[in-house]
């Protein structure tokens, strides 16, 4: 595969320099990213500043952009599915399915509402809450889910009045850029920039005088030094970083139900979502029943190149975090772990690595403590409640979290004492673009989605009419009393 390129300005951008893009599936290089330049960066920001004018000033205009986009991207399907799915690794059925949410996104905000909030309406004065843009958003995503996640900044960003600039995850561009070249005739030039090349190329950005807004979704250790690079401008950021979420099971569940939902919620995406269960807390009595269930599934299920038939898991999408993963298990086996089913890289080219569901392991093994973030599940046994939700809690990370009983009612109660940003009960991944999603603690700062995430991209500005003929009001009438 060849031909991607950046969008600057509404144009195609050509590169001098290029980088390899790997199938996971392969190991193999199959494709040359552009190498965005600091000139090209300042050009796409430039363009960006200049588009900022006029877009702010036509919501209509931006809606209905919005709504073009999805229907171009719902459109564009068979084009961008299989280019995900050859740089990301997973099925192709799961990369169209992350097409249609991109298209689901924009469509949610382009009818969302933002208009003015009244706060007062009185003789003495008429109070309004309005939205103005930031400027320009820099935006940066992980390779996980590169469309969608992108779409979780564009539409919101775009809705608000703002134009952006956009680097996808140096090991997954190609989509994106893609997307832009398709894109190109939905949005003015320069509303929507989209430049690719390594983790330098973020840096600059986050560092770059031009935008007014961080929106960056990745790992905390990036998070942190993205947090860093903003606070000399004090430019907004919001940060959705990693997780580790615990999914808490209630001594009333029935374990088939809940381990095969709980496998679905922990290997969606070959474990790679930011949300994904990613350690399991199960009372002594039903813990051999459980873990039989996730290890069936966990043998059952289809793991291989996206483009195969029936397949549910594809690779691992890069060898660093490959070799995290394997480094995971194996420190987990030899502290007395035991691999009910996997526990090593599958014997193939590419970054396969066998569905893993792990006991005899506790808290303070580096599994279930740090973010695996792949096909590898710990399950913890756990005699007293309350101690396993201050296991559950007694982390950096707060991302989200779920409990599984029979009585959901009683679920709740212990969901409402996690703390993460979504406590789900009886389900887990059950995200919508109307739900704020964001976490405590280090899995980040601020929230995307719904109204709240739509807030984040703005600025707020109390317009304040004066009913009063002399203009005096209660807190500046008596200076002339
Ligand atoms: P990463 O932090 O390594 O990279 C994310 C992005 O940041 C990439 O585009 C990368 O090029 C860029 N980057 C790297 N260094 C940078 C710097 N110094 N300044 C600016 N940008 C820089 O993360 P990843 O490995 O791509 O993604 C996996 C992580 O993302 C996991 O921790 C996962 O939990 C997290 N994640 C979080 C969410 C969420 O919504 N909370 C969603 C998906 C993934």
């Amino acid at each position: 595969m060849s031909d991607f390129v950046m969008t600057i300005a509404g144009e195609a951008a050509p590169t001098e320099g290029t980088f390899g893009v790997r199938n996971p599936a392969t190991g193999e290089v199959f494709a040359q990213a552009p190498e965005c330049t600091r000139q090209q960066l300042d050009a796409a920001f430039d363009a960006a500043a200049k588009a900022a004018r006029d877009w702010k000033t036509d919501e209509a205009a931006r809606r209905a952009a919005l709504l073009s986009a999805a229907d171009v991207l719902m459109a564009s399907t068979a084009e961008l599915a299989p280019v995900l799915t050859a740089e990301q690794g997973k099925p192709l059925a799961d990369a169209g399915g992350e097409v249609f949410a991109a298209a689901i996104w924009c469509q949610y905000f382009a009818n969302l509402d933002m208009a003015p909030q009244i706060i007062q309406d009185d003789d003495t004065a008429h109070v309004e809450l309005a939205r103005r843009p930031l400027g320009v958003v820099a935006a940066i995503t992980p390779w996980n889910y590169p469309l969608l996640l992108g779409f979780w900044k564009i539409a919101p960003a775009l809705l608000a009045g703002n134009t952006l600039v956009l680097k996808p995850s140096p090991y997954t561009p190609l989509t994106t850029l893609k997307m832009g070249e398709l894109l190109r005739d939905v949005f003015p030039p320069g509303v929507v920039n989209i430049v690719s090349g390594g983790d330098e190329l973020g840096a600059w950005m986050t560092s770059h005088p031009v935008p007014r807004k961080v929106s960056f979704t990745g790992s905390v250790e990036t998070g942190k030094k993205v947090a860093m690079s903003a606070a000399p401008d004090l430019k907004r950021v919001t940060l959705e970083l990693g997780g580790n979420d615990p999914a808490i099971v209630l001594d009333d569940a029935d374990p088939a139900v809940v381990a095969s939902a709980i496998f679905a919620g922990a290997f969606m995406n070959n474990g790679q979502v930011c949300s994904a269960v990613k350690r399991v807390y199960v009372p002594e009595a039903l813990y051999d029943d459980v873990v039989e269930v996730l290890a069936a599934h966990a043998r059952a299920i289809k793991v291989g190149e996206g483009n195969e038939e029936g397949v549910k898991l594809g690779p691992i999408n890069n060898e660093p975090q490959y070799e995290r993963v394997k480094e995971l298990v194996a420190d987990a086996l030899s502290h007395g772990a035991t691999a009910v089913t996997g526990g090593k890289a599958m014997d193939r080219a590419g970054y396969f690595f066998e569905p893993t569901i792990l006991t005899g392991v506790s808290d303070g093994t580096r599994i279930v403590d740090e973010e695996q973030f792949g096909p590898a599940l710990p399950v913890v046994p756990y005699r007293d409640l309350s101690d396993a939700i201050d296991r559950a809690n007694a982390t950096h990370f707060g991302l989200s979290g779920s409990v599984w009983s029979a009585d959901a009612d009683r679920a709740a109660e212990v969901a409402a004492q996690l703390e993460c940003g979504t406590a789900w009960v009886n389900t887990h991944l059950a995200l919508a673009p109307q739900q704020p999603f964001g976490g405590f603690k280090w899995s980040g700062i601020g929230v995307e989605n719904g109204p709240w995430g739509l807030a984040e991209f703005s600025e707020f500005q109390v317009v304040h009419r004066s009913k009063a003929a002399d203009g005096l009001n209660v807190s500046t009438e008596s200076l002339l009393a």
